[in-house]
């Protein structure tokens, strides 16, 4: 089966006008996965640009099978008594062969200690593996052993350790990492067989699972990545368990995003092995911090990101998954602050909403900055930069929000978090630098919802602003890339001075 649409971005231009009804539009609405087979699966947790599969669930294993059929169907009718078992035979195999492509395609990196594990088995529906996974309140658990454990953090962190892991593949940069891997699984990274990698766009992680043994944390995850191996632009799924000891202890914040000694904070290149010669102590193992102790590749497919597709809302009618403990958290939150107030953060989702369709349409995400996380920008970014590229843009008009349902909240030490889901209407259509119109429907409005979480530090007290002024001078809103305001050049992104944008999900992949 060919794939017709499979996009370099070379030819995206020429290759728009190829896809219809168009669906895409800013912080979400994209589907970040997902085989259009498998009932569209949306899942843009980073936000930006369609991730649609290119019509087919896979587009390996194609191919060269035309000619080997036709053969069979002439052994089957000339030479019955060869040609039918035959043809049993290969039946038997197509049918062995999709259910294991069904199921993980890629090699199981694990460490030896890792037969203690119990692995949840894989679920029917592994063609999305992405959408299974626990709710993230989950994590939590961790603080039973690490009260300073916070969930925002170790995102960032794990988005860092993930990226700079994919980057360090087939290069003697795997053993620089020696603190965060294990031995296995550097191996594997060095191995000849590993393409570079570049072009890291995590779209989507997802939690699958938390177990805790007799000495460690074990947290199992799933990436749903865009990047380029070599020159081939792959979107895909990967499965990484990590792994910490349970005497271990939190980073503070600022060295959350920061590679380093786990335990004294030097440079990596004063590693020999695992062992910090700053420090003298050995450091990998999740002795001091998280190490990765499994990698699998669940989904691999050869495609870049498709700026346009067909992909049906799903799950928009589905009832808001709302943690047991949102309200009493909402509650705490109000205690620790009583000048928060759910109309005037409301007003700031609005806001920060109406800035998103206003700078998405226009592909200049300068007014977009001051609202989101540097994580969602460098997604959103991203898309936009494609849709300058391919010469084209995803307009939604008329974009309005219906309503707000609380869905979460979690508080830790560091950051206080607010996962609302978004139900809101707009046009959504796709048209050329020349105007032309390329996917969607410029009269048509579509309803969808989204999940999205609003982080704070927990130390922030105040009002909540709802105008477009520095949260930190109160300076009309005049942010550079870096999340910076142009006049007290502080960094309002980090949600260290008013909520913040930090993740957009869709209804099929929200687990909690
Ligand atoms: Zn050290
Ligand atoms: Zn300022």
């Amino acid at each position: 089966m060919m794939d017709l649409h499979h996009l370099d971005l070379h030819h995206l231009t020429s290759d728009l006008h190829h896809f219809v009804d168009d669906l895409v539009r800013p912080g979400g609405g994209q589907s970040y996965s997902g085989s259009r087979s498998s009932g569209g699966s949306r899942s843009s947790g980073g936000g930006g640009g369609s991730y649609h599969s290119s019509g087919g669930s896979s587009s390996s294993g194609g191919g060269d099978g035309g000619a080997f059929f036709i053969l069979l169907f002439q052994l089957v009718f000339r030479y019955p008594q060869i040609g039918i078992p035959l043809l049993i035979i290969v039946i038997v195999v197509v049918v062995v062969r999709a259910r294991m492509n069904a199921k993980a395609t890629g090699t199981g990196w694990a460490s030896q200690d890792l037969s203690s594990v119990a692995f949840e088995p894989p679920e029917e529906e592994e063609d999305v593996p992405a959408t299974t996974g626990v709710p993230r309140r989950t994590l939590d658990r961790i603080r039973e052993t690490d009260p300073d454990f916070s969930i925002v953090l170790f995102e960032d962190f794990l988005y860092t350790l993930y990226s700079e892991m994919m980057r360090a593949r087939g290069q003697q940069g795997a053993m620089q990492l020696a603190a965060y891997l294990s031995a296995p699984v550097q191996q594997v990274l060095v191995a000849k067989s590993m393409q570079s990698v570049t072009g890291i766009v995590i779209g989507a992680m997802r939690v699958s699972s938390l177990d805790r043994t007799q000495s460690s944390w074990r947290v199992t995850l799933d990436f749903e990545t865009n990047l380029t191996e070599a020159t081939q632009r792959l979107y895909v799924v990967d499965r990484v368990t990590v792994e910490r000891n349970v005497n271990a202890k939190s980073r503070p914040p600022a060295r959350s995003r920061t590679l380093d000694c786990p335990n004294c904070g030097a440079p990596l290149h004063n590693l020999r092995g695992d062992t910090c010669t700053y420090c003298k102590q050995q450091v990998g193992m999740g002795r001091f911090d998280w190490s990765v102790v499994y990698f699998e590749r669940l989904q691999s497919e050869n495609r870049g990101p498709l700026l346009t597709s067909d992909v049906e809302e799903t799950g928009t009618d589905a009832p808001t998954i709302v943690d047991p403990m949102s309200q009493q958290e909402l509650a705490n939150l109000r205690q620790r602050d009583p000048s928060f107030d759910w109309n005037a953060f409301q007003q700031r989702v609005g806001l920060a909403f109406n800035e998103m369709q206003i700078g998405w349409s226009n592909r200049d995400l300068s007014k977009v900055r001051p609202y989101v996380s540097d994580n969602l920008f460098q997604t959103q970014a991203y898309w936009i930069d494609l849709y300058v590229q391919a010469r084209a843009r995803n307009i939604t008009e008329g974009a309005r929000i219906g309503r707000i349902d609380l869905a979460n909240v979690i508080c830790d030490k560091y950051y206080d978090a607010i996962t609302i889901r978004l139900f809101a209407t707009s046009s959504d259509y796709t048209i050329g630098d020349d105007g032309k119109l390329l996917s969607g429907n410029k009269s048509k409005q579509r309803a969808y919802s989204e999940y999205w979480t609003w982080i704070r530090g927990a130390g922030k007290q105040g009002p909540t602003k709802t105008t477009p002024n520095c949260p930190s001078c109160g300076a009309p809103l005049q942010i550079n890339q870096a999340g910076s305001c142009q006049y007290c050049n502080v960094k309002v992104t980090t949600g260290e001075f008013d909520w913040v944008l930090s993740r957009i999900e869709q209804d099929d992949s929200y687990t909690g």
